[in-house]
């Protein structure tokens, strides 16, 4: 069970630090190696994404990354920036799934802007395609067409890069309650049309899973009005772009936010939902939580160890109920802890 560890910039080591902790608490032979990446790597080695680092994720079964990015690194040249060196790991392992839970504990269910009984206890999972779709379809550009600028792209989806990205949904969601809801606009477009009749095709091999189908429009008003309707939600790349975000944002609390990136052998890249925060670097205050969260879905989906996986969860809901709080989700009342506090109450959790 290799790991490789990419810190990266920011708040990245601290955070990470706190992740590799609980992963070592469990006792497993996971053999972790770190590596640089982002900001961190150009300074290096004046490569966001160099050849030692690509050698040593290749090489492993996942990768457990911090953040990249910081303001001392914006005035390079587009390719020397930090955000080239993630763009980079995601294409060269071939990530083309990327899971994003959006979960409000009920201990947080202030920090959302819609009103607590709406969200309370929000437990989704949206599946986005990664690698497809308008964000990379041919033919795309600008061209002269009678006088004035034509702006295209090309909305485009094989039946084999449906399939896979529905597999790795249904099959998420044999592990939670057994729903999946694809998202498409097949009123007006017909590769949509085409995402929806694969999906009712691949559903026949999941009997155990109930698939629903939602356009695109009412998927957005629906994770406003009703979110708890949904279990897994699956759709393609510039929909999930989108849905994620909205879906994220319900929860109001980006430090507790874990996001997976998977390839076709359920190699994984691993890493919170936010950034590097360069704002509170080095402070050892920032919330270490949806890093933690990232390291129990590499458990889950890249080493199928679901019972250490949900420790870890478990963990983290008991830090909660005891009342542990970094600066992003404190209210008054409960105990305002740093990273590293926040990390040595969720060992003590484990350990209980
Ligand atoms: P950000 O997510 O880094 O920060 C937004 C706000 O949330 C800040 O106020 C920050 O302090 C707070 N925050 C974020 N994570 C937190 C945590 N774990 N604990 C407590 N507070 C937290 O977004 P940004 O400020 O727009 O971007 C900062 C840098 O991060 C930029 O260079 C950007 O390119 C980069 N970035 C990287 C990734 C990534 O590595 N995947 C993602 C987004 C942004």
């Amino acid at each position: 069970m290799k790991i490789c560890v990419l810190s990266g910039d920011g708040i990245g080591p601290e955070i990470t630090a706190e992740a590799v902790r609980v992963l070592q608490a469990l006792d497993r032979p996971f053999e972790m190696e770190e590596a640089l990446l982002g900001g961190a790597a150009v300074d290096a080695t004046g490569d966001p994404y160099p050849e030692a680092t690509r050698k040593l994720a290749r090489a492993a079964d996942a990768v457990l990354l911090g953040a990249v990015g910081g303001p001392q690194w914006d005035a390079l040249p587009r390719e020397k920036r930090p955000e080239r060196g993630l763009l980079g790991i995601r294409k060269d392992l071939n990530l083309f799934a990327n899971l994003r839970p959006a979960i409000l504990y009920p201990e947080l269910a202030n920090a959302s802007t819609l009103k607590p009984e709406i969200v309370a206890g929000l437990d989704i999972l949206i599946v986005r395609e990664l690698t497809g779709d308008i964000y990379f379809g041919q033919p795309r550009g600008v061209r002269e067409e009678n006088g004035e600028r034509v702006g295209f792209n090309t909305m485009v989806y094989s039946e084999s890069e449906i399939r896979r990205i529905g597999h790795v949904a249904f099959q998420a969601a044999q592990k939670r309650n057994k729903r999946v809801c694809s998202v498409d606009k097949m009123n007006v477009l017909e590769c949509t049309q085409l995402w929806r009749d694969v999906m009712i095709e691949i559903a026949r091999d999941y009997p155990d899973v109930e698939l629903s189908h939602m356009l695109v429009d009412n998927a957005a008003m629906q994770l406003v009005k009703a979110p708890r309707q949904f279990d897994v939600m699956v759709t393609g790349n510039m929909f999930g772009d989108i849905l994620s975000d909205e879906a994220s944002m319900l929860t109001g609390s980006i430090g507790m936010l874990p996001s997976a990136s998977l390839d076709d052998k359920n190699k994984g890249l691993y890493e919170p939902s936010h950034g590097s925060a360069p704002d509170i670097a080095g402070q050892g205050v920032a919330n270490p939580l949806a890093t933690i969260l990232s390291a129990a879905m590499m458990l889950r989906y890249t080493f199928g160890l679901e019972e250490d996986a949900a420790r870890v969860e478990n963990a983290v809901k008991q830090v909660l109920a005891q009342g542990y709080r970094t600066g992003d989700i404190y209210e008054r009342g409960t105990r305002k802890v740093g990273t590293r506090e926040m990390g040595d109450a969720v060992l003590a959790a484990l350990a209980a």
